[in-house]
């Protein structure tokens, strides 16, 4: 599954074929039609979960759910911009403080 990082405030969406936004709402995506594509503004990051990995911490949860185990882990990465099936769309500009530094915070 792909999930969104908005690089404004910091949260994550998962994207369905709804149109979703993040918490400040400078940042939407969702999927196409062909349920793999994704769409989603730039700048902000395209973030995959390994599906097998997530049904099978899912699973080992439900079975056990105060037990922690190595299959509770799962595989996640930042898709690169070359990737295929995830297209940027021009989003909102990041501000700038005047030193020219992004204005990200860690609130
Ligand atoms: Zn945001």
């Amino acid at each position: 599954m792909k999930l969104m990082y908005c690089a404004h405030c910091q949260d994550i969406v998962r994207l369905f074929p709804e149109k979703r936004s993040c918490k400040c709402g400078k940042s939407w995506g969702h999927y196409l039609e062909d349920n793999a594509t994704t769409v989603q503004t730039w700048p902000g990051l395209s973030i995959g979960i390994a599906n097998p990995d997530f049904a099978a911490a899912h699973q080992t949860f439900a079975a056990e759910p105060n037990a922690f185990t190595p299959v509770l882990t799962m595989r996640a990465w930042i898709n690169p911009a070359s990737e295929p099936d995830v297209k940027f769309v021009q989003g909102e500009e990041i501000e700038r403080d005047p030193s020219g530094t992004e204005s990200i915070s860690s609130t």
